[in-house]
């Protein structure tokens, strides 16, 4: 089989230092960051939350996959980390905006997608589940992306550790209402082996990772790993920690769902509460255009304190604007909406 698969988006998040660029290299086998710099201290402290794009071409069993690694460098870094994540939530935003422009214009058959599909979200192994940080950024996207939690550098854990941490976070994100990527409900004539796996992936939830750059030789063979003095920690045994189950996931088996899950629900969220406060919009203004007909007024004069009858105006007209390019997207939107519900009949 082969083919190309549109372009792809995948988000990496989590704090600094827990690993993030050396899994997506190790998650593509490239190396994404090479001219990756390490910023001091003060630097740390002072920088806001980044924004940077890779795209990476890979080919898995014939297919050839074209990815973008959306990461956030910087996250968790500066001493007041309260509103980080919102730099994040408004760029998730700004690709449903692009998109729900795009698909309302003219040119709809080459709308590019880059709407983010997967949140890849890493938990500290150094803490006791999930720090306020997390619960917070999780919160704030969690309706607006697929997140899946990753437990970082998961060699620093013993597997007693991790078998008691992994049902911990998986607890908490329940109690505090954060609703993560869903697997699929298996159908009930699925075979039992099947069955088995499909439970195997989602009691494996938050994943454990461990990303290397290095190449090893462990037992004779070449294999990604960590070298220290008492052994050696393979990224791709199973047995270390969930890479394989996660590139899996992500790359073959729950790709298509990942994107509907973005498409059906995400997306359709924002765009439903687009045309909500479009429609808002449109009704208030209407109104307002009557109240100052109905006064006798030529056209509505806000109250602006401070500003010139010539700014005001101006004011005036690029509202107006913008309310009509409003009305022409509804109308479009109503239109589309229209002729998909008669296609459906
Ligand atoms: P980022 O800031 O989250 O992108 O983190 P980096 O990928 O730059 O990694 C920070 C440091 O952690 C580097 O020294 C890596 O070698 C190390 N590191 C990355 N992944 C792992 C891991 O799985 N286990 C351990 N023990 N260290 C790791």
């Amino acid at each position: 089989m082969s083919g190309k698969i549109s372009l792809d988006e995948c988000r990496i998040r989590g704090e600094s230092g827990l690993g993030k660029s050396t899994l997506v290299n190790s998650l593509f086998l490239t190396d994404l960051y090479k001219d990756k710099r390490f910023l001091n201290t003060e630097e740390r402290i002072t920088q806001t939350v980044d924004i940077t794009k890779h795209s990476v071409e890979i080919e898995e069993k014939g297919v050839r996959l074209r990815l973008t690694i959306v990461d956030t460098p910087g996250f968790g870094d500066a001493i007041n980390n309260e509103e980080c994540w919102k730099q994040v939530a408004d760029y998730l935003d700004q690709q449903f905006e692009q998109y729900f422009r795009d698909e309302s214009g003219l040119n709809r058959k080459n709308i590019a997608d880059n709407r983010i599909h997967c949140c890849l979200y890493f938990i500290s192994p150094f803490g006791h589940g999930l720090r306020p940080l997390d619960v917070e950024f999780m919160k704030a996207v969690h309706e607006k992306v697929n997140i899946v939690p990753l437990l970082a550098k998961a060699d620093t854990l013993t597997p007693a550790e991790v078998s008691k941490m992994k049902p911990k976070i998986r607890a908490e994100i329940k109690s505090y209402g954060i609703k993560i990527y869903q697997f699929p409900e298996c159908d009930s004539d699925e075979d039992e082996e099947f069955k088995r796996q499909d439970q195997e992936l989602k009691d494996s939830i938050p994943f454990t990772v461990i990303g290397s750059n290095t190449v090893v030789e462990a037992k004779g063979k070449r294999v990604r790993g960590r070298l220290y003095p008492w052994g050696i920690v393979e990224v791709e045994n199973p047995a270390h920690c969930d890479f394989v189950r996660l590139r899996n996931m992500l790359i073959r088996t729950h790709m298509q769902d990942l994107k509907d899950v973005t498409r059906d629900v995400h997306y359709e969220n924002y765009r439903a509460q687009c045309i909500q406060s479009m429609t808002r919009m449109v009704v208030k203004e209407r109104n307002r255009n009557k109240l100052t007909r109905d006064s006798g007024t030529d056209f509505p004069i806000p109250i602006i304190s401070g500003v010139t009858d010539n700014e005001a105006e101006k004011i005036i007209r690029e509202k107006d604007e913008e309310l009509r390019r409003m009305q022409e997207m509804l109308q479009k939107i109503q239109q589309q909406m229209h002729s998909q519900n008669s296609d459906g009949l």
